[in-house]
């Protein structure tokens, strides 16, 4: 034991941070050494002596106040030297280990967990030797536990989060393989090669959330699959999704009246796919939820299900009177949650539903609540006719949200889709989806705005699926085509840049405006895809400029929320640019002001990202939701764009204008005014001290070898 003497200095730092004592002990010679430490000394060797004096200390110590009651008698068993004896004498070799609960000092009222090992050893002599080490392991044991927890935590999350079953039926082995890889990204695929296995696989699994079947397959097609699933109540309620490479007009309506939810075309796109896969399930479960119960927790009216159920039973007991239904929107209400909490959303709610049933107290009137903050009214057309003639709703609602504490929420914005002599020989839910449809083509300016259900609104829906089915080919025949708005200098009137504006030449249809795909593009994910493509013709473009010496303008592209979504996508904009090899300086990005108003802030810090990288960033439409001037200051951005319809209305915006470039250029950002039309607004704005504009005036969006001439002549 000698060598210990000269234990270098590293080796006591380690030894003197995990242990709090060692001792030596000699069992042939009978001695035993303490090697001890105090806080922040050397090693030192301490007290030495007989064994009999060790065994008094341990003895002492386990009556002592440091030992915890539970651990006295347990330690002494330990600590008793006839017992170590006796135990090295049977295997002389083998490690012993003891844990209990002390005490660091007397002051200290915790107790901590600290471990005895005893490491037995024959040394030069012969004789039997074993050092013995107490370990605090007090933050060790937390630490562990707290990552037990953790995993735990995770587990259950996992668990709870229940990655969802979907069972994909295809007899296709190229097909199944791609919808498996795309579905197995979020959810636990099950497979099948046909319907009757899909039967079988549904009988042994009992929580399958969706079915994805692909129409023509061999044993049990799927239509057949669809009959047989209708009429067994298990599987019944299951939504399916129906793929097909070729789906007529006729097979997708004969797919939806057997209970299919929706049809995908083939090729998959993931994007799209995932999407639907996703709305579909929450759909379906959001339903369920509802109709476990029939009155809904918040507001206490029907829930859908029970409003179906009722609305049903309504229609066909009276056959001969006509009916209305009306589908009530609160607009915006995701930012009433969003900035206010859902709380005061939820009393929002309370309060809206309150006040319908006041005022619609009549048992003829059927109310219920549809959606999240939608509520449906079915009632007699002439009864809800007489109820609207002396409607102050609005009114009374306005009231009682300035009467609770709900009051900053000053402006709640209802939306309205009426489906007027409802045809009885439909289900309701397809009454109600006709309300909504009217609803959907409600775009709520100012005020209270309605809109009532006509034969022509089936026509959108064609739109939408026209739309669908063709975006890809277009995109791979060319007929997408950016077009270039120049933007000047609203004091000079030199050209500054210009802003790229998609547009889609459709082989039947002609030229198609953005606003008659991007919506639709925003919601199936396509977005992303055509802002790619748009990005990427923009910097070949300004490519081909600088090689013709034509010297190029900063072009501003638009970006989609959902191009900001795609974590792995961060740096593809970079990657695109630097590729063709185009300077950041010469791309703007244009981001609507309702992706910084969503309360987001990592999206946020992917925006300040994207300007760090180099990028002016424009925040799009500034004045069209709910972002406060005084907010820009913190946001990430160089430019704001004031949104249309205040320079559409210039004379009565004239003071918020000038009030919003006066505070933009205080807080260091610039301004660009859109849509300026006449010299008049030109001249307002300039005295007004705006900066760039854009609009008819100067020029429309122009194609690229208009725009090219532009150019070169100004
Ligand atoms: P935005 O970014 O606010 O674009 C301005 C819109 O105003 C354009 O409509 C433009 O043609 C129109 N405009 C320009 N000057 C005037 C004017 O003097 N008077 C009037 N009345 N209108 C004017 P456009 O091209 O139909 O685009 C509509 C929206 O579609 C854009 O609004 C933008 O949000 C979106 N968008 C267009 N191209 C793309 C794209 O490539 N990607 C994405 N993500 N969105 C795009
Ligand atoms: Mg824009
Ligand atoms: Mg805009």
């Amino acid at each position: 034991m000698s060598s210990t003497n000269s234990l270098n200095k590293d080796m006591e730092r380690i030894l003197y941070r995990r242990y709090v004592k060692i001792l030596y002990v000699d069992f042939t010679a009978d001695t035993f050494v303490n090697i001890s430490a105090e806080a922040g000394e050397s090693f030192v060797f301490g007290e030495s002596g007989g064994i009999k004096t060790l065994s008094t200390e341990f003895s002492e110590f386990a009556d002592g106040p440091l030992c915890a009651d539970e651990d006295r008698a347990r330690f002494k068993e330990f600590t008793n030297i006839k017992n170590i004896k006796k135990r090295l004498s049977m295997n002389p070799r083998k490690a012993m280990c003891f844990s209990y609960q002390r005490k660091r000092s007397e002051e200290d009222a915790k107790f901590g967990t600290f471990a005895m090992e005893i490491f037995p050893d024959i040394d030069e002599n012969g004789h039997n030797v074993a050092y013995i080490f107490v370990k605090d392991m007090t933050a060790e044991i937390k630490s562990y536990v707290s990552s037990i927890e953790e995993k735990e935590l995770q587990h259950a999350e996992k668990q709870n989060s229940n990655i969802r079953k979907v069972l994909i039926v295809e007899d296709n082995a190229i097909s199944i393989a791609i919808a498996d890889k795309i579905i197995s990204e979020k959810y636990n695929t099950l497979l099948a090669s046909n319907g009757e296995e899909a039967l079988h696989v549904l009988e042994s699994n009992e929580d399958v959330s969706l079915i994805l079947i692909d129409l023509h397959m061999p044993v049990m097609d799927g239509f057949t699959f669809l009959r047989e699933k209708k009429q067994n109540p298990s599987i019944a309620s299951i939504p399916v999704i129906v793929t097909t490479s070729d789906a007529g007009a006729e097979e997708e309506i004969r797919c939806l009246s057997l209970g299919a939810t929706d049809v995908i075309l083939k090729p998959y796109n993931r994007d799209i796919m995932l999407s639907r896969v996703e709305s579909v399930i929450r759909l379906h479960e959001s339903s369920v939820a509802l109709s476990a119960v029939e009155r809904d927790d918040i507001t206490g009216l029907y829930t859908r299900s029970a409003f179906f159920h009722y609305a049903e039973k309504m229609l066909s007991q009276n056959k001969d009177i006509s009916y209305d239904i009306t589908i009530t929107d609160i607009a915006k209400f995701r930012h009433i949650n969003q900035l206010y909490g859902t709380e005061t959303g939820d009393t929002v709610l309370k309060i809206v539903a309150d006040v319908l049933q006041k005022f619609l107290k009549n048992d003829k009137i059927l109310i219920g609540r549809y959606g999240a903050d939608q509520f449906a009214i079915l009632g007699p057309t002439e009864l809800l006719a007489e109820y609207a003639k002396r409607d102050n709703f609005f009114a009374e609602v306005d009231r009682k949200l300035k009467k609770s504490e709900v009051d900053k929420v000053v402006n709640i914005v209802f939306k309205r889709g009426i489906y007027s002599c409802v045809d009885k020989s439909i289900p309701v839910s397809e009454i109600c989806d006709r309300a909504i449809l009217a609803l959907r083509t409600v775009e709520p300016e100012y005020g209270n705005s309605t809109a009532v259900f006509s034969e022509s609104m089936n026509d959108e829906l064609n739109h939408i699926r026209m739309i669908e089915r063709s975006m890809q080919t277009a995109l791979t025949k060319g007929q997408f085509k950016v077009y270039f708005q120049p933007k000047h200098n609203a004091q000079t009137g030199k050209l500054v840049g210009a802003e790229a504006l998609i547009r889609w030449i459709h082989p039947e249809k002609g030229l198609m405006t953005p606003g008659m795909f991007i919506p639709i593009f925003e919601k199936n994910g396509f977005i992303s895809k055509l802002d790619q493509f748009v990005i990427r013709s923009v910097c070949k473009n300004i490519k081909e400029w600088e090689q013709n010496g034509i010297k190029p303008v900063p072009v501003s592209i638009n970006i989609s929320r959902r191009d900001l979504l795609v974590k792995e996508d961060e740096g593809l904009l970079s990657e695109i640019i630097d590729e063709v090899g185009v300077e950041k300086k010469l791309i703007n990005l244009e981001i609507t002001e309702s992706v910084y108003g969503a309360g987001e802030d990592w999206l946020i810090a992917r925006i300040g990202r994207l300007r760090d990288q180099g990028f002016q960033i424009e925040m799009d439409d500034f004045g069209s939701g709910y972002s406060a001037l005084n907010m820009i200051k913190a946001m990430p951005l160089d430019t704001i764009k004031l949104d249309m319809g205040f320079i559409k209305h210039l004379d009565e915006h004239v003071e918020v204008v000038k009030a919003m470039i006066s505070l933009a250029h205080v807080l260091g950002k610039k301004v660009t005014a859109e849509g300026v039309e006449t010299e008049e607004q030109l001249t307002t704005l300039r005295t007004l001290g705006c900066d760039t504009v854009q609009g008819y005036y100067y020029s429309k969006p122009l194609p690229l070898e208009e725009f090219t001439e532009y150019l070169k002549n100004n």
